[in-house]
């Protein structure tokens, strides 16, 4: 059975799509998305030997070598060209660890339409990635399980100029479009977590650095406070 976090993944990718799935682990997602008949083919790549082993044995498991390959490589490097891949799934890492991927195999994302991306932690970093590197993002998707809190955001390339607000890079333009109260309960925690590290910066000394990184988080409250208390 797949987690719920992974189901609400592979909901993204469309019918009959040519899949990588990046920091494959057991190769679940791929394993899944052939099982039910979404794709057929795909590459599950993993850059650590334990998980690749395991995706490889479930693999196995599953009668689905014919179709899954599974593949020990760091990021992008798990494909080429030839492997005609349409969509990138990028699930259960940090932000900022999902943008080096990106960034490190830039060239490898030409001819892909959709990156299905699931940071754990700091989805701002893909917005950011997204904008500067010609990627909208044309769905996003707040989720909950075992009470840790999940954002998905999908990209599809475009040639226009896209402009995101601070509050849309920060909490996300379609997950504010409609707000759900996993939503506010994710904001409210970040919030309240950003004023206590405020309160502990204030009682020590001011550096310049101190300062910044005060006026930084504060900013950042101000932003969620305005779209919570619109709400309320
Ligand atoms: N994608 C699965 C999921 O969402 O449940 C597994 C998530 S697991 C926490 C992260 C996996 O990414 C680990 O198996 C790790 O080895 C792999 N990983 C980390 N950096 C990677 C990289 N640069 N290239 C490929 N795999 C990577």
């Amino acid at each position: 059975q797949l987690s719920h976090r992974l189901t609400r993944v592979a909901h993204y990718v469309p019918q009959n799509a040519v899949v990588a799935d990046i920091g494959s682990d057991h190769a679940y997602l791929p394993c899944y998305l052939v099982l039910t008949g979404v794709v057929n083919k795909a590459v599950a790549g993993e850059v650590v030997k334990g998980p690749f082993e395991s995706a490889q044995k479930q693999v196995q498991q599953e009668q689905l070598a014919e179709q899954i390959d599974v593949r020990l490589a760091s990021g992008l490097d798990a494909i080429d060209v030839e492997d005609g891949i349409t969509t990138v799934t990028i699930a259960g890492m940090g932000g900022p660890l999902i943008c080096s991927i990106l960034e490190q195999g830039k060239e490898k994302l030409v001819g892909i339409e959709r990156l299905i991306l699931q940071p754990n932690v700091h989805a701002k970093a893909i917005r950011d990635w997204a904008i500067v590197n010609g990627w909208d993002i044309v769905e996003e998707e707040i989720l909950k399980e075992n009470e840790k809190i999940y954002e998905i955001v999908v990209l599809e390339k475009t040639e226009a100029v896209i402009f995101w607000t601070p509050q849309q890079l920060l909490m996300g333009p379609e997950l504010l479009k409609n707000q759900t109260v996993i939503f506010e309960e994710k904001w409210m925690r970040e919030s309240a977590q950003w004023k206590k590290i405020v309160a502990s910066m204030e009682a020590t000394a001011q550096t310049l650095e101190i300062i910044e990184k005060k006026q930084e988080l504060v900013k950042k409250i101000q932003l969620v406070e305005e779209v919570l208390q619109r709400e309320n």
